[in-house]
């Protein structure tokens, strides 16, 4: 159900803000239109108001909506192949449904690192669709060979300025050469509403040619790409899991690291000293059975699950900046998981820790975008004139993380946008008495 009050009045809610430790004595939060207005610990008189929704939180906590920084919208229900084969239409539509699943899991931001979602995007703004705000990459840009490029064997050789592939005529992934290419695509993909830019830096699981051990561009390459995003006022995110492809990086001057799940003891020093981002994610085993076993993909996958463990420890030895996402991909099953692998940060983090990674943390890298933030406004916390993106959760997730894992249960109220998308408690009741 969808309500939208000019106001909502949470009454009686324990506020876990996104960044502090411990939730707030009981309190009031007053949201008017799409941002929080007022948070008080005595009451707050709407009377005189027209429009008010007032909901009794009995003591429960009130969280910011959660974030996904690692997100492919248009490829949680669809595969590379189907993808390719299906008519776009189609698609489309499989990922509007996904979004709105995506949303009542209590995700309701989603930074999209590669994939047609411009589309998508749009409607979920426009109210088409109910989904998560959607940080846009556009195509994730790859070489020949690499991460991104879906082509068969028969396709190549390509003539060059030859027809593009079909993946490329989707938008799901482009594939440059040369630091002239990499600019041409990197600026395609602003001119199209990218908020950041997704280079494959290294070889990738999924991907058919790629080996993981590869860098893929060069550092002049990268570069030209850093360079036209920050004309843009944005940054580029990298995929990248060697301690080459990550350094290699770091050098030509990117700021998020995508996975990193095969970094050494030096890299994870660089970028401590740099302040790069880390976006890594405790992927669920179960993702490995999209490939057949002892294939070579099952094979790259196996090698980088064994480096999750490493790769936190890291993170924590350093402090480096890390953010949370899950990477779900080809399964409307698996992405069932997303607030499961959440919960699972719990192997490393305190709860309070990895709550505030996929919420105010996460939200610090979102804003890396600068001027092209599509959603400007605070997001990932409860604090007057942040955008109003808030969960109410029955119990307290910083004694009990395992609450986010099972979100149909135990999110009573979700609301995105200020809007009120799910509502498990009675009726909002419009009088502020009552
Ligand atoms: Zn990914």
């Amino acid at each position: 159900m969808t309500t939208s009050a000019a106001i909502t009045l949470f009454k009686n809610v324990r506020i876990f803000n996104g960044a502090t430790a411990q939730l707030s004595p009981p309190s009031f939060v007053l949201v008017r239109s799409n941002r929080i207005e007022k948070i008080s610990k005595t009451s707050i008189s709407v009377e005189g108001e027209a429009d008010v929704c007032v909901l009794d939180g009995a003591g429960r906590t009130l969280m910011p909506g959660l974030i996904d920084n690692h997100w492919h919208a248009m490829l949680v229900r669809s595969t590379p192949t189907a993808l390719m084969a299906d008519d776009l239409g189609y698609t489309n539509l499989a990922a509007g449904v996904e979004a709105t699943d995506t949303l009542m899991r209590g995700f309701t931001t989603v930074r999209d690192v590669g994939g047609p979602a411009f589309g998508l995007k749009r409607a979920i703004d426009e109210g088409l669709v109910a989904g998560p705000r959607i940080y846009p990459s556009g195509a994730m840009i790859s070489i020949t060979g690499g991460h991104g490029d879906f082509r068969q064997t028969h396709e190549v050789p390509r003539r060059v300025g030859g027809a593009l592939s079909r993946a490329e005529q989707l938008g799901g992934s482009m594939i440059a050469d040369s630091p002239d290419e990499v600019r041409l695509r990197v600026r395609e993909q602003l001119m199209l509403g990218a908020s950041q830019i997704k280079l494959t830096a290294g070889g990738g699981v999924a991907s058919p040619h790629s080996p993981l051990d590869v860098s893929t561009f060069t550092e002049e390459e990268v570069r030209a790409a850093v360079e036209a995003a920050e004309n843009w006022g944005t940054y580029v995110a990298v995929h990248a899991y060697t301690s080459a492809a990550i350094q290699r990086s770091i050098a030509a001057g990117v700021q998020c690291i995508e996975h990193g799940l095969l970094m050494d003891e030096a890299t994870a020093r660089l970028m401590a000293e740099k302040g790069t981002w880390l976006s890594t994610q405790p992927l669920p085993e179960e993702l490995g059975q999209a490939f057949p076993e002892g294939s070579p993909r099952r094979l790259k996958f196996e090698q980088v699950l064994r480096g999750i463990e490493t790769t936190y420890g890291l993170a924590k030895k350093y402090s480096l900046k890390t953010a949370f996402g899950t990477d779900i991909l080809f399964s409307q099953k698996l992405a069932q998981l997303q607030g499961a692998l959440l919960a699972k940060l719990g192997s490393w983090y305190k709860p309070e820790e990895a709550l505030k990674m996929a919420t105010s943390d996460n939200a610090k890298l979102l804003a890396l975008s600068g001027p092209r933030n599509p959603y400007m406004g605070k997001l990932g916390i409860v604090e007057e004139e942040a955008l109003a993106d808030l969960l109410l959760v029955d119990g307290n997730p910083l004694e009990n993380l395992e609450l986010i894992a099972d979100p149909a249960r135990n999110f009573l109220v979700i609301m995105k946008d200020g809007k009120v998308y799910k509502n498990l408690l009675d009726a909002c009741t419009s009088n502020p008495r009552a």
